[in-house]
């Protein structure tokens, strides 16, 4: 028996990094599965997110598992389309039981720098689409008393950090939001709940323009030369984290039993939370 048996989980951003590790995780554990991701870079984005057939791996890495998995292409920032997924996952599989808001992107720029089209792109993906796929779920839960949502936000959720403006407030706003839903559904079965990481280490971190623009003096920066930099933002002595680390506390949130843990932001980002208050 595993402890989501029978469960049904949307997990947003699925197609590869944390949002794979929880697909699999929670399909291991007896969920079906709702992916989606984007699967195409905008010109705001200066690293590649996933690609289709990273999201057609994923959706068979679920498969082998032995559970269900639909899989769909969308922008998180387009609410017609999923409210379509979610329209398509309750017809398939029945409801959705736990949704998991993971969807994002990091767009580096301080504020003298970033443009407004950059600012539009990291609040579309990493806060709107966030209260589309909280908002789009919610009601159903509601309706049936039970549910589940999870929301990613970032140890840069609690804290100002320079070159960083735009994602900073998209990721302070997730936290917002994931309060006042709490607030909102705590009467109706349904849990609120948010995980901040550290560095992660996925391609979000693992990328080209990223080790260039902390190592500009480097013509190919390697993660040995990147490596003390990531390790200062976080207080134990580790550049990052794993996926698989951000998913245990997913999952633990994402259970029947943390049915009275609500309204909470979990960080995993070696002790960076002990630098600040909240
Ligand atoms: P990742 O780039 O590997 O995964 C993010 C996924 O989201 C990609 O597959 C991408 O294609 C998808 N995506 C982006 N925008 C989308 C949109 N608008 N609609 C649908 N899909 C979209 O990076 P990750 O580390 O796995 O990131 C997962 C979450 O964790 C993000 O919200 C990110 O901001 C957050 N986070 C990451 C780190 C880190 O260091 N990696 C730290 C703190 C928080």
């Amino acid at each position: 028996m595993g402890t989501f048996d029978g469960r049904i989980a949307l997990i947003t951003g699925g197609a590869r990094g944390q949002g794979r590790a929880h697909a699999l995780e929670f399909a291991r554990q007896g969920a079906d599965i709702v992916l989606a991701d984007r699967c195409a870079t905008p010109a705001t984005v200066n690293y590649p997110l996933a690609s289709a057939d990273e999201l057609a791996e994923t959706a068979q890495l679920v498969a082998d598992t032995g559970r269900r998995c639909i899989a769909e292409v969308l922008d998180t920032a387009d609410r017609t389309a999923v409210d379509a997924l979610v329209a398509r996952a309750t017809a398939e599989f029945g409801r959705i039981d736990i949704a998991v808001a993971n969807a994002g992107v990091s767009v580096p720029g301080s504020i003298q720098e970033l443009t407004p089209q950059a600012w539009d792109e990291v609040i579309a993906s990493n806060l709107t689409g966030v209260f589309h796929t909280v908002s789009a779920v919610a009601p159903g839960m509601a309706e049936r008393g039970y549910g589940r949502i999870v929301t990613v936000s970032s140890m840069m959720g609690r804290m100002g950090g320079p070159g960083i403006v735009g994602y900073a407030a998209s990721k302070w706003g997730v936290i917002g939001l994931t309060k006042s839903a709490a607030l909102d559904l705590a009467k109706s079965g349904v849990t609120v709940n948010a995980v901040a990481p550290g560095n992660v280490s996925t391609p979000m971190i693992h990328n080209d323009a990223l080790y260039s623009l902390m190592r500009p003096d480097l013509e190919h920066p390697s993660d040995d030369d990147v490596a003390p930099i990531f390790t200062m933002l976080h207080a134990q002595p580790v550049p990052w984290v794993e996926a698989e680390e951000i998913t245990r506390v997913v999952t633990f949130l994402a259970a029947e039993a943390s049915a009275h843990i609500s309204g909470i932001v979990v960080p995993v980002d070696a002790a960076n939370a002990a630098r600040v208050t909240g």
